[in-house]
């Protein structure tokens, strides 16, 4: 089975091919200038990972961006939206500060100074 994707690494954007196994292992992955594109197939294949980016709204009403810390797994991102939806957050906020931690191992923080 093949599959082709855009590697996302570098703005390059590398279309590569990918070559799995029936059970889902990757065998073979063409078209990457780097070795980052190849992890980049194996992990989106295997183990698919994203960051969320939304935002959360102030005690004040006004609205913060805020991101994960780190990437989680692609299939519990609805989950992950329902447990930070509905956080109230504290003025005044620091970009970086946690605003709610531990979503699937990674904590949300914000990008943007709120005073
Ligand atoms: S394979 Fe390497 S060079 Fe190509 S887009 Fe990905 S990171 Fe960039």
């Amino acid at each position: 089975m093949k599959r082709e994707m855009t590697c996302i690494g570098c703005p390059m954007g590398c279309a590569l091919e990918i070559e799995l196994a029936a059970d889902g292992r990757v065998l073979e992955v063409k078209g990457n200038t780097c070795k980052r594109g190849a992890k980049y197939a194996e992990t989106e294949c295997t183990d698919p990972q994203r960051t969320i980016t939304t935002t959360l709204r102030c005690e004040d009403g006004r609205m913060v961006a805020v991101k994960t810390d780190t990437t989680i797994p692609k299939d519990e991102m609805f989950e992950a939206m329902k447990m930070i939806g509905g956080t109230v957050v504290k003025l005044p906020v620091m970009i970086g500060d946690v605003l709610v931690k531990d979503v699937f191992g990674s904590n949300v923080v914000a990008t943007q100074n709120r005073s």
